[in-house]
């Protein structure tokens, strides 16, 4: 499965800790390997607060346009990949 979220996106917490769940927040790093991004403000810990990396399948991306939490698809053309909001159609970039 290719990784569809970058940085900069807006996600939504779906899973994963509770405290978390239905946050949404600024990727600020996404960490290819091991397949995990860090969030802004989702995952703090440390007495001096930190983010700490969270599991890419625990988020969706939400969408720019329509702003709900929407799964992503991608649409073949002549420049390439494109991103897809899969609930209101719109092109994500
Ligand atoms: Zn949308």
């Amino acid at each position: 499965m290719r990784v569809k979220i970058r940085k900069g996106d807006t996600v939504e917490v779906i899973s994963g800790r509770l405290e978390d769940k239905g946050k949404r927040g600024e990727v600020i790093n996404v960490l290819l390997e091991d397949r995990r991004l860090v969030v802004q403000g989702v995952n703090i810990r440390g007495r001096i607060q930190f983010e700490g990396p969270i599991d890419i399948s625990n988020v969706m991306l939400v969408c720019p346009k329509c702003g709900e939490a929407s799964r992503v698809g991608v649409q073949r053309d002549e420049d390439g990949a494109r991103r897809v909001c899969k609930n209101c159609q719109a092109l994500i970039d």
